[in-house]
């Protein structure tokens, strides 16, 4: 009897284990005005401004900047100037990533010059740094052949970065979109960005390296250097398929990356699939981080009302898309769980770009 009534308690207590996990509501999630509360970085963002008014104006809506130098525009010595100045003042919620310039290639000291270059980017306050596609797409060797990252030339650079766990930043290669006609091309931003830049539209230099190319080079770096903090920008260039991107999360645990100015994408394929889409953002949760591309600069100064107008627009949508299961223009929002939304929003960025 005693028997019986022991394993009529087990049973019972195993049933209600498994009641308690089978039927607890899935974490609850943000709403529309959460936007304000809870904190967030955008993890790739083009700040060169001295005017505090938008410093001001991210943090009043609970934003923090990670500011990305890049090899491309303001010479990068400016840059590094302006970043280091920005981050005297707002040391609690701006950061920036340095980078460097790839003039010299080819000279005997082209290694040991990047590599003083990042350690007086680190050295004056630097989070990491940021790589551009003008290596695979633009820097070319004496024999014309182009540059790829895992150029042995870059090799002492990358083992440095490795070593002093530097994070890198790396846009590399293109959205596959940029190998396609104009009208084949899946998003209207590409569309008119490659209309725009037909330097940088592939379809019309089918001699220069091919997208699996440049997917290749940076997989091969995955590879090389495994201790890397890596983060690849803009979705790892594997922005037109969710799947594809978990493959290399899969197969790197070093790869990490943001999902700077391809939010776009992942609304394309969760027209199509929404639970992969978001099934997805949920497995890799610590491997994503929310980042937009977005800038402000003096180069172009425009009316600082309209300019946070579609800042705050642009955030909003994607917060709508991410956070909540608002509707726009067809688009069903994912309304990840609020640990997911922490971790994309900020918890991860965190963690990789750990304070310098
Ligand atoms: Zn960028």
């Amino acid at each position: 009897m005693k028997k019986l009534l022991r394993q009529f308690l087990k049973l019972f207590v195993i049933g209600s284990l498994a009641l308690i996990t089978c039927c607890q509501p899935e974490q609850s999630s943000y709403s529309v005005s959460d936007f304000i509360k809870v904190p967030k970085i955008d993890a790739h963002f083009h700040y060169f401004t001295l005017d505090p008014a938008y410093m001001d104006y991210v943090t009043s809506l609970n934003f923090k900047i990670l500011s990305i130098n890049v090899d491309s525009g303001y010479p990068v010595d400016e840059q590094l100037n302006i970043s280091e100045q920005i981050l005297q003042d707002h040391r609690e919620t701006y950061a920036f990533l340095g980078t460097f310039s790839v003039e010299n290639f080819g000279q005997p000291d082209f290694s040991s010059s990047i590599i003083d270059r990042i350690n007086e980017c680190m050295n004056r306050g630097a989070s990491g740094i940021k790589i551009w596609k003008n290596i695979g797409m633009e820097l070319q060797e004496t024999n014309g052949r182009y540059v790829m990252a895992d150029n042995p030339a870059f090799e002492p650079v990358f083992k440095h970065m490795e070593e002093k766990r530097i994070p890198l930043l790396a846009h590399l290669g293109e959205p596959r979109n940029c190998w396609l006609p104009l009208n084949e091309m899946t998003v209207a931003g590409d569309q008119s960005y490659y209309k725009n830049h037909p330097q940088y539209h592939m379809y019309l230099h089918p001699e220069m390296p091919s997208y699996e190319d440049q997917i290749n080079a940076r997989d091969n770096l995955l590879e090389r250097y495994p201790d890397m903090i890596f983060i690849g920008a803009h979705l790892g260039s594997l922005e037109w398929n969710v799947d594809e991107l978990a493959k290399r999360l899969d197969k790197f645990p070093n790869f990490n990356v943001d999902m700077a100015a391809r939010v776009g994408h992942l609304r394309n394929q969760s027209i199509e699939d929404w639970d992969r889409v978001r099934t997805f953002m949920i497995k890799y949760q610590d491997r994503l981080l929310y980042a937009t591309d977005l800038s402000v600069n003096d180069l172009n100064p425009v009316d600082f009302k309209s300019k946070t107008e579609s800042i705050y627009n642009h955030w909003m949508n994607d917060w709508m898309y991410l956070a909540t299961d608002t509707t726009i223009n067809k688009v069903k929002g994912l309304k990840l769980p609020r640990g997911v939304i922490d971790k994309i929003y900020y918890k991860n960025a965190e963690f990789l770009f750990h304070e310098n």
